[in-house]
């Protein structure tokens, strides 16, 4: 009897490489029609258990200890434009990758976030499942709770393996999506100012 206790708490506290994504993915590569056993597939399945908990990462992120170590009072008000923030994220829908770029903005009310904050609130709900649009929104919202400025624009253009691969099969097709909160929906003026930054190309950028 205590040999079986024993191991039992030895399962919980290491659980068998056999437990996980991995024998998921060894049985999909054999209903695919593989062969998992062969050479090159044989440490595939932990390759991919690998990729996805990296890809899904952003579900454990703390993104309230992320943001809080990084609220500084400052008098300043002009906008702040963090541009060209690449991501990679996974569709919701089949599991394929999109990937492209976001440009944040916001307005500050006396309050600014670390400049290396914003791309990283971005991996951290681009390395989810997710839909383009409720990406752009999170990334939106998260920065108004925080920072809680004048306004905050969001613009995030896409490619999406599941248009280019399958489906309608479009190679060079993009989508774009916003998210415009506070001054940046209110204010045209304010809006054009951020799209004007967004599209400037200037030295260096
Ligand atoms: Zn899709």
């Amino acid at each position: 009897m205590p040999t079986k206790s024993n191991k039992a708490v030895v399962k919980i506290i290491r659980p068998k490489p056999d437990v996980g994504i991995a024998p998921l993915v060894k049985d999909l590569l054999a209903r695919l029609g593989e062969d998992p056993a062969r050479e090159g597939l044989a440490r595939t399945p932990d390759r991919v258990e690998q990729a996805l908990q990296f890809l899904a990462s952003g579900y454990r992120t703390d993104i309230a200890k992320l943001i809080n170590n990084a609220l500084y009072e400052v008098k300043y008000d002009e906008m702040v434009v963090v541009r060209d923030i690449e991501f990679f994220s996974l569709c919701e829908h089949h599991v394929l990758p999109f990937f492209g770029k976001m440009h944040v903005a916001y307005l500050p009310r006396n309050r600014v976030l670390g400049l290396s904050k914003i791309p990283r609130i971005v991996d951290a709900f681009a390395r989810r499942l997710q839909i383009q649009e409720r990406l752009t929104q999170q990334v939106a919202q998260t920065i108004q709770e925080a920072v809680e400025p004048v306004g905050v624009g969001v613009i995030c253009e896409a490619r999406h393996f599941c248009m280019m691969m399958r489906g309608v099969e479009k190679q060079h097709s993009g989508a774009m999506t916003s998210a415009m909160l506070g001054a940046f929906r209110e204010k045209k003026k304010t809006r054009d100012e951020f799209l004007a930054l967004v599209n400037h190309r200037g030295n260096g950028f």
